[in-house]
């Protein structure tokens, strides 16, 4: 016989109780430890600058944007950049950004809807295709009426 698996009633990070839903299915961390929605949201997510919906990190770290402001401090063309290796950038502890040239590539001008956010980062892959096919027609658009 097989010992019952033990069911974990609190969060293996913070030690807080879980919530009985979080009980019946927890999220788990990457060693299969039960942690509460809250810290798995901090570790593993973070809301796209665009369309302001969670992303999560592991799927979703492939693409960035970097705004005017983010641009002129980096000496780069603002934009959609896609992730080509890791790591894309160092952050001191002061929040200063140094992004690393050859780790990203600008696929990408910057989409109109972003417009007005002007808050850099990773964005998600909904957003990334969309702002890679207006780009697109942008490009189709201004031959055609050349
Ligand atoms: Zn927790
Ligand atoms: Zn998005």
């Amino acid at each position: 016989m097989s010992e019952p698996a033990v069911v974990a009633t609190e969060c293996a990070w913070c030690l807080g109780q879980l919530d009985e839903e979080e009980i019946e299915d927890p999220r788990k961390d990457l060693d299969g430890e039960a942690i509460c929605d809250e810290c798995y949201y901090e570790e593993y997510m973070y809301i796209c600058p665009i369309c302001q919906n969670f992303a999560e990190t592991k799927d979703n770290e492939k693409h960035l944007m970097v705004t005017p402001e983010l641009a002129e401090n980096q000496r780069m063309e603002d934009g959609i950049y896609q992730v080509v290796e890791f790591p894309v950038y160092s952050a001191s502890m002061l929040g200063h950004f140094n992004f690393f040239p050859s780790s990203s590539k600008r696929v990408a001008r910057l989409p109109v809807d972003a417009r007005g956010y002007w808050q850099g980062g990773f964005i998600c892959e909904g957003c990334a295709k969309k702002a890679i096919e207006e780009d697109q027609w942008l490009e189709l658009w201004h031959l055609w009426v050349r």
